[in-house]
């Protein structure tokens, strides 16, 4: 299985960090990137291929960055996970999909259903906000395979000490949900492996 990792806003924060919290020095962008490169290794050390690409361009908007859905597309990528952060002083995770009831509402819900149950083990106020079908979300609706958009928690609540203290731990529940996915996928299919 090949695996598209977006993690979201620019690299390195310039022009466009995501989200901040600069009582904190958090940048959405460097969780982001942080816990894609994490989930990344993680998919790899299950055998999957991985490409990761953070950029301004997520659907041909910069033509002076790469674009994120050209790239996924091109490569054939089965699955493709965007990374963000939260902000608005809620709590806990939440995850969107083009379409719920499609093949991307099914990714979407592994990942939010693994990452609920990683965090909850070590904060029980992280909530559950669901999976959520946002048809704006250009990178959603330009990538041609299951794709989702994962929130891993508000950069400006108590979500802060798990930002901060468990980026590995969010990577291992994300990655956990797409090969749940997967595992679902070939079942679903009939395939042997
Ligand atoms: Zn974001």
């Amino acid at each position: 299985m090949n695996v598209f990792i977006n993690p979201g806003h620019a690299l390195g924060g310039h022009p466009d960090p995501g989200c901040i919290n600069p009582a904190e020095h958090l940048r959405e962008c460097d969780i982001a990137l942080t816990v894609g490169s994490l989930t990344g290794k993680f998919l790899e050390a299950a055998g999957c291929g991985v490409k990761l690409l953070q950029s301004h361009n997520l659907a041909g908007e910069s033509p002076e960055y790469p674009c994120v859905t050209d790239e996924a597309n091109r490569w054939l990528a089965d699955v493709f996970v965007s990374i963000h952060v939260n902000a608005g002083g809620g709590r806990g995770a939440e995850t969107f999909c083009y379409w719920k009831f499609g093949a991307g509402g099914r990714l979407a819900s592994c990942i939010q259903s693994q990452l609920v149950t990683a965090m909850q083990a070590i904060d029980p106020g992280y909530q559950d906000r669901g999976v959520k079908e946002r048809k704006s979300l250009c990178v959603l609706r330009e990538s041609y395979m299951p794709a989702a958009l994962v929130e891993l928690g508000f950069i400006d609540s108590e979500d802060v000490s798990l930002l901060k203290e468990h980026q590995e731990d969010m990577a291992k529940a994300v990655a956990r949900g797409v090969t749940d996915f997967w595992r679902e996928n070939l079942a679903f299919s009939g395939a042997k492996s």
